[in-house]
């Protein structure tokens, strides 16, 4: 465990990594080698040749327990790998003892890396097993990089070729309800000094935080959006998605058309498909009223059953998607290659806990 006023080296920006070695009587134009380390190469070694001894005496003074910072390194605790291999699910523990997953995903010659933003998540869906755990705490920019980088170092493992070059926030937790330690994180995972994952290629996903939303717009951040909408009407929404009672289908929908006017950006929209709840044909084309104007991609999700929700997969999924399609926007299913171990996220963690494993 850290003291309170230890810190990561990971949680730190580039400039914040210069201060640093300025206050410890190192130049600052070490901070590139020891920041490539950090992040491109993923571990900090005394014997690398890029390091000068000054740089590797602050290094030995002033990081490891007990010193000023730490490194974070999250234990793995378990993983499940898919059928076909090109999929593979980490549970991480982190310093405190907190377990979030993160997903290496593999399919199309491309890799995606799912990361979780909380321990657990405030936002409560009725069907999503992070959900149902409740919330525990945001995550610090370190633990989201942390995530990144370890899958980095499995793909290495799997193909030494290959270069991460996707990732979602899609893992357990509300990205946008912890939103500075997500923006910290995705500087960092984006310099292209470190892991250099496009910005383009980066995708947020939300339940539909309205003022961060407004606020990714403004501030002009370069990543993708996605919105978990599940429902096209008030009382449909709220239902699954209780965050909908304080930040509801107009405001949201508002929010999304005024973020596609300032970005100019498509907007992904996220649909996991219930029976009897969210797929009927009248529930599509109320989602094509809903969405006219609006920049919009609808992704289709299958439900994933967990433990505290009775729903069930809907079988009307691809007359929902012609509908959609007939409506003027792109629909697809979520890519399923390999994701029968992806799952929904939080999964492997209620799974564990209900087999009395203790994280
Ligand atoms: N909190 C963010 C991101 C994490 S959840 C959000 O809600 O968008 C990522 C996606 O997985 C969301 O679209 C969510 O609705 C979906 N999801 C969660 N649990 C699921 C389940 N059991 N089955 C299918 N999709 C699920
Ligand atoms: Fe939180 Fe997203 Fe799960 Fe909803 S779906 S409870 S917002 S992680």
């Amino acid at each position: 465990m850290s003291s309170p006023s230890q810190k990561s080296l990971h949680d730190l920006s580039f400039s914040e990594l210069a201060d640093a070695l300025i206050a410890g009587g190192v130049s600052p134009h070490h901070a590139k080698s020891l920041w490539r380390s950090l992040h491109r190469e993923g571990e900090v070694s005394l014997t690398d040749k890029n390091f000068v001894t000054p740089l590797k005496r602050w290094i030995q003074e002033s990081v490891g327990e007990g010193k000023t910072f730490f490194l974070d390194a999250p234990e793995v605790v378990d993983e499940i790998r898919s059928s076909d291999g090109l999929t593979r699910k980490f549970l991480l523990r982190l310093r405190d003892g907190q377990v979030i997953e993160t997903v290496l995903m593999g399919y199309d010659g491309r890799h995606t890396v799912c990361v979780s933003t909380q321990a657990g998540c405030a936002m409560g869906c009725v069907f999503c097993a992070t959900g149902q755990m409740g919330f525990v705490r945001h995550l610090r920019p370190g633990e989201i990089v942390a995530q990144v980088l370890h899958a980095r170092r499995i793909l290495k493992t799997i193909d030494p070729k290959k270069r991460l070059r996707n990732m979602v926030l899609m893992g357990m937790g509300e990205p946008l309800h912890n939103y500075d330690s997500v923006m910290q994180a995705l500087g960092t995972i984006s310099d292209v000094r470190g892991a250099s994952i496009g910005p383009s290629k980066i995708a947020i996903s939300t339940v539909g935080v309205v003022p961060s939303i407004l606020r990714l717009a403004e501030e002009a951040q370069p990543y993708r959006l996605a919105v978990s909408l599940h429902g096209s009407t008030e009382e449909e929404r709220s239902a699954l998605v209780p965050a909908s009672k304080r930040w509801s289908l107009e405001m949201l929908i508002d929010a999304c058309r005024k973020y596609g006017e300032i970005t100019g950006k498509r907007i992904f929209f996220e649909w996991t498909l219930i029976a009897g709840k969210n797929d009927s044909p009248e529930t599509a084309k109320r989602l094509v009223e809903l969405l006219k104007g609006i920049d919009a991609h609808v992704n289709l999700i299958p439900l994933n059953p967990t433990g505290g929700f009775a729903g069930v997969q809907s079988d009307s999924g691809h007359e929902f998607q012609r509908i959609l399609r007939e409506g003027g926007f792109p629909c697809t299913f979520r890519q399923r290659r390999g994701i029968d171990v992806a799952a929904g996220c939080g999964m492997l963690k209620a799974e564990k806990r209900e087999r009395g494993v203790t994280c």
